[in-house]
């Protein structure tokens, strides 16, 4: 072995321990039981995984630590490579943690829609944001940049899937199911997840069948993403015009999205999830990012359905971040009525969704 490979063995050696640690540092994140008593009362509970407690705030602390792995252990990755990532925002603040925490440089390739508060975050990481105009444009240039520093494009729309150990290994699907042991209908009837890469939706899928749980999976997608006609039809070489939702909902089919693991889904009108997230803000008495109001529109809808045909079981979502990355925008009155329209009505609905 010459001198420099054993260096480079070092470095990764080093990079793998430095990340275990910083997991090992870490806790589990809350599952919060909703107060519904119209839905209680007719055996149905309902609950969120509170993602916004990642000391990134959102689900992607969870990828962003997969993918790093991943390219460690298949050698994409050694002291001083640049990485470089095509992102709506949440990963980009999730891998500059990291890429930090291995004093490598990141760039983020983002829409510049992006919400300015994770812009900042990703700066205060350490990182640094390249804008395109469209959300479609983001690959092309993140594959682009990577080339032309000599980089790595991490590429979470293709590695998300694979990345995470879908058996377990404290997955957030084996989480989910060990938090629940407790609860009167401990196996969800329902998990609701939006997919933005899909890998969270297959994690949960694969881990649910893999332990032979009758759990299924519905993914709510807002309206503009285009895997709901592609999870009708099939056809991979679809494309939409793109979703307004941040995270979730894509202007193409992304390879980490897979249609078989999914049982059902929802589209949702960008003024329910508004609305939702705004209900669901008042009631844990703190905000959620509109993402999360897309996956309670699911929840509600799937509730309903169950109390109609007289079933009970749990229904079990992510709370995907917080509100506080949103307060100019989706928690803006303003903004909304500029962006969306007209909420009220939709607020109507979900409000009596929620009391009946
Ligand atoms: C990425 C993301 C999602 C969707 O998760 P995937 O595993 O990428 O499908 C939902 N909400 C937010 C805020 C996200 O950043």
């Amino acid at each position: 072995m010459n001198a420099s490979t054993s260096h480079d063995t070092r470095w990764l050696d080093n990079a793998i321990l430095r990340i275990e640690a910083d997991y090992q540092r870490s806790a589990d994140t809350h599952l919060i039981p909703l107060r519904l008593p119209a839905f209680a009362a007719a055996g149905i509970d309902l609950y969120l995984k509170d993602e916004s407690t990642h000391p990134t705030g959102s689900l992607k602390h969870r990828l962003a630590r997969s993918l790093f792995l991943y390219a460690l252990c298949n050698g994409w990755i050694r002291e001083g490579t640049t990485i470089v990532e095509a992102s709506s925002g949440s990963t980009a603040v999730s891998e500059a943690y990291f890429a930090r925490l291995l004093g490598l440089p990141f760039i983020a390739v983002m829409p510049r829609s992006t919400s300015p508060e994770k812009v900042t975050q990703i700066e205060f990481h350490g990182g640094s944001c390249h804008f395109v105009e469209r959300a479609d444009q983001v690959y092309d240039e993140a594959r682009a940049l990577a080339e032309r520093t000599g980089g790595h494009y991490m590429d979470q729309f293709t590695y998300a899937e694979r990345a995470t150990d879908w058996r377990g290994n404290n997955n957030i699907g084996e989480s989910i199911f060990q938090q629940m042991a407790r609860e009167r209908h401990p196996v969800p009837a329902w998990i609701v997840v939006g997919a933005g890469t899909g890998g969270t939706s297959a994690t949960i899928g694969r881990y649910a069948r893999y332990r032979r749980h009758q759990t299924q999976v519905c993914v709510p997608d807002p309206e503009g993403s285009v895997f709901a006609d592609y999870y009708a039809s099939g056809d991979a070489a679809l494309t939409a015009p793109g979703s307004r939702i941040e995270g979730i909902g894509r202007p193409r089919v992304e390879p980490s999205f897979i249609r078989e693991l999914v049982d059902r889904m929802i589209v949702v009108p960008n003024i329910d999830s508004v609305a939702a997230m705004r209900a669901l803000s008042a009631l844990l008495g703190r905000k959620v990012g509109p993402s999360t109001g897309t996956n309670f529109v699911g929840m509600l809808a799937l509730a309903q359905e169950m109390r109609d045909s007289g079933r009970q079981g749990s229904i079990l979502s992510l709370l995907c971040d917080s509100g506080e990355r949103y307060l100019p925008s989706y928690h803006d009155a303003d903004w909304v009525r500029q962006n969306f329209g007209d909420v009220s009505e939709a607020q109507r609905r979900i409000d009596a969704a929620i009391a009946a």
